[in-house]
């Protein structure tokens, strides 16, 4: 069996290799930018692990014997699921190996935000001693957390809010509201959730219906200071109309594992902007994380290919 890993970026391949050491298998790292480069490399392959390279319409229907096509992560978003279904093409995906991290990062930018840490750091370092530079600070107690997408992660994200006192509401179209009572969260209208937030954030999957979710409307609903959080996908959020909602102070702040087009462009707004924090789509990573998702990932291949 030939694996083809399209846009491999680790050290090694010790952790896919312990499950996919076979003597019928080839693994095969490269890395590809493009369509015609994943065509190319994949056209004769049993298998392909994929993380970022897309694979279209066009490239699965120039697969000539393949099997099942592996996420490494969570979002199958680089994939046409619906074109290798047509084709009786296997998909999986990493559903469950890092709601600890994702969680724990979106409350770390919760409480960087909150209590100002970047600010404070910065002014510290380069200025002064002096605390009344990050006036006002207000209590997070009693303070309402809206979710956008009521999964796995943000069910990790509410049990860990509840330590700090938050009111938690969340909008999923999708979820059951007597379940989500179970957590303590109230389920409301996107409309509601943007109204009664002071923090909102964003962990609904990139569909084709999630696609620019939060916009304009959303954003003239939300409070003056409110602040965005999104660890789920860029695209998620209108970058034009966050961009202009911060500019016109229509919410707050923002705070970025994600964006639109990554990695981010040099010249891109939010580097320059007060009121936004980013980091580089770094919310799944911890040590723990990146071995299970690069174990279960490989499972994915061999329970296709080996049973
Ligand atoms: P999940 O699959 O457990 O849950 C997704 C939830 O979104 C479901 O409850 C579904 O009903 C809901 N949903 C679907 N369409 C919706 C809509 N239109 N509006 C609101 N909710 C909608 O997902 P999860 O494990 O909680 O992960 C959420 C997202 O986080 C993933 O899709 C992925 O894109 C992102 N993620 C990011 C990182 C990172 O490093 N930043 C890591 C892992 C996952």
């Amino acid at each position: 069996w030939k694996v083809v890993v399209t846009d491999w970026e680790f050290e090694s391949l010790n952790y896919e290799m312990d499950i996919l050491e076979h003597d019928q298998i080839e693994v095969l790292p490269v890395q590809c930018k493009s369509e015609d480069e994943v065509i190319a490399y994949c056209q004769d392959a049993d298998a392909i692990i994929n993380q970022y390279a897309p694979i279209s319409r066009n490239v699965i229907e120039s697969l000539q014997h393949c099997k099942v096509i592996a996420r490494y992560g969570v979002g199958v978003n680089t994939i046409d699921v619906t074109a290798a279904t047509e084709k009786g093409i296997c998909v999986t995906n990493v559903p469950d190996y890092c709601m600890d991290e994702v969680s724990d990062h979106a409350l770390a930018l919760l409480l960087s935000w909150t209590r100002k840490i970047p600010m404070a750091d910065k002014e510290t370092k380069q200025n002064q001693w002096d605390f009344k530079k990050t006036r006002p600070i207000h209590r997070l107690r009693e303070r309402t957390l809206g979710l956008i997408g009521f999964g796995k992660i943000p069910q990790a994200l509410a049990e860990k809010v509840k330590a700090l006192g938050l009111n938690v509401l969340s909008y999923d179209p999708y979820f059951p509201e007597e379940e989500a009572a179970k957590h303590g969260v109230k389920l409301v209208s996107l409309e509601d959730l943007c109204r009664e937030s002071d923090i909102v954030s964003v962990h609904a999957p990139l569909t084709e219906s999630t696609r620019g979710l939060l916009g304009d409307q959303e954003f003239k609903l939300m409070k003056d200071h409110a602040f965005l959080i999104n660890t789920s996908r860029g695209p998620v959020v209108d970058e034009t109309s966050l961009i202009d909602a911060l500019e016109n102070n229509l919410i707050a702040g923002a705070a970025l594992d994600v964006v639109e087009t990554e990695p981010i462009s040099r010249d891109h707004p939010f580097l320059t902007m007060e009121g936004v924090i980013l980091t580089p789509h770094m919310a799944w990573y911890s040590e723990e994380a990146e071995k299970e998702m690069r174990s279960k990932v490989a499972m994915g291949v061999a329970d296709v290919l080996l049973h």
